[in-house]
């Protein structure tokens, strides 16, 4: 009997997960309700896949036997709770994908540093020579490869929402960089509902299987004490822990098996320590020489919008960290700041505290420009604190009103704690607008 399949949203991990469901046979119907980007449509239509845009017709999905559900869609949307009214399974592209493959899946989740993770670890294993893919909220949707390519390995970003709808998919290296508060508008403003998400990634892991954690983060330790976990433990922790530790200008693993030297770390900041150390530790399980995680760590540049460098004009170091959407991501770009930084922060405020950047605001800012449709909290918060003030809703007169309060030897960092749609498409299209306004001054 044909199983029907219906695919809700028709990004690219629908239209992947759509590729992969008719290869295998399903009938398949993809169906998403706003409009349909004209490169899926043109690929969707080459395999004969039936779609539709604006609208769900209801009685098509609600005959499925089984839901794929892009990310995006939460589950209070209408025509999810109707389908789980129906009792009809709803997964993610994820979920699908791993059910026809027998490759090393390696995943990494976490509050912040998924994308630098994830991308380092897939640059150390093509490095290498590795049979990779990269997938999950990078790239290619890891459905497409599945049925298009054969990877031995795939390194996958995994955010919250796609964990949501996994269940027996199985990592067999799970990392799990941090937990701090973030989305919790999709989890009935619960922290228990967002952590248990994130746990999710080891679901299903036996002893054979890895889990690598930042041991040193609160919510983590705590976690880790009272959850049942099947998978061999691997922590790793700047100051001290069983399997990987710092010791001066070393990355220590495996009790002093493995030492890389610090030298070979191009990326700044002590959170992207964490991140290296999390993936030094994933190659290090996959058999990846010391030569080939050295060579993968020393040719890595980090990831554009993620404390880039983008010029230095009169002796001013412009970095563009506009992917910086929430205080804590401004608290580690401000962190990795040696010399007096002028900082443009604003836009979109998620409900912000900003007490936690308050000490090296102090610290290490000099100047600070206020960039967003309504400045006013920021004026509210920082006001009285002795520090020059700029204020614009505009990114080419913030980088020039930057510029003007910094001297020879200053940074200016874009780094803005906030999310950019008050003023910008995405946070992709600040940092663009950022590098075009330094590269004009
Ligand atoms: P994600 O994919 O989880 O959003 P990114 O790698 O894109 O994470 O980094 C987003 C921002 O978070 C960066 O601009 C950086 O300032 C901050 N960041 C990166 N890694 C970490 C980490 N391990 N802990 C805290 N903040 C981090």
């Amino acid at each position: 009997m044909t199983r029907r399949i219906v695919i809700l949203g028709a990004g690219e991990s629908g239209t992947g997960a759509a590729i992969l469901a008719k290869s295998k046979g399903f009938e398949t119907f993809v169906s998403d309700s706003s409009s349909i980007k004209n490169n899926y449509k043109d690929e969707l239509n080459k395999y004969n896949i039936e779609w539709e845009e604006g609208t769900h017709s209801i009685n098509r999905i609600l005959n499925a036997n089984e839901i794929i559900k892009s990310p995006g869609i939460p589950d209070t949307a209408p025509i999810i709770q109707q389908v789980k009214d129906k009792d009809i399974p709803v997964i993610s592209e994820i979920e699908f994908a791993g059910r026809y493959s027998n490759a090393k899946m390696i995943c990494i989740t976490g509050s912040n540093g998924k994308t630098t993770t994830t991308s380092l670890l897939y640059h150390m294993f093509h490095k290498a020579g590795k049979n990779v893919g990269l997938a999950g909220n990078i790239g290619k949707s890891l459905a497409r490869q599945v049925a298009e390519e054969n990877h031995e390995f795939y390194i996958i970003e995994l955010s919250s929402f796609q964990l949501d709808n996994m269940y027996n998919f199985k990592a067999d290296i799970a990392i799990l960089l941090n937990i701090t508060p973030d989305h919790l508008d999709r989890y009935d403003n619960c922290m228990d509902k967002y952590i248990d998400a994130k746990f999710r990634i080891i679901q299903n892991q036996t002893d054979k299987d890895h889990f690598i954690y930042w041991s040193d983060d609160p919510i983590l330790k705590e976690q880790i004490n009272h959850r049942t976990i099947h998978a061999t433990k691997n922590p790793f922790s700047v100051e001290h822990s069983d399997f990987t530790y710092k010791l001066g200008n070393k990355i220590i693993l495996d009790g002093g098996n493995l030492s890389i030297d610090k030298e070979f770390v191009k990326l700044s900041g002590v959170h992207n320590l964490y991140n290296t150390m999390a993936a030094i530790t994933a190659a290090y399980l996959s058999k990846l020489s010391p030569m080939e995680i050295e060579q993968g760590l020393n040719s890595f540049n980090g990831v554009e919008h993620r404390l880039e460098y983008v010029d230095t004009i009169h002796g001013v170091r412009f970095i563009n960290d506009s992917k910086a959407t929430n205080v804590d991501s401004c608290w580690y770009a401000l962190q990795a700041m040696h010399n007096s930084t002028i900082l443009i922060l604003g836009g979109k405020d998620k409900g912000n505290d900003y007490n936690k950047i308050t000490p090296l605001i102090k610290e290490k800012c000099t100047g600070l420009v206020f960039l967003g449709a309504n400045n006013t909290k920021l004026h509210q918060f920082f006001d009285g604190f002795n520090i020059p003030i700029e204020d614009t809703n505009n990114m080419t007169d913030a980088v020039v009103k930057a510029k003007g309060l910094a001297k020879s030897g200053d940074t200016v960092l874009l780094s803005p704690c906030c999310a950019s749609f008050d003023l910008f498409t995405s946070y992709e299209n600040r940092g663009e607008l950022f590098k075009q306004s330094v590269k004009s001054l």
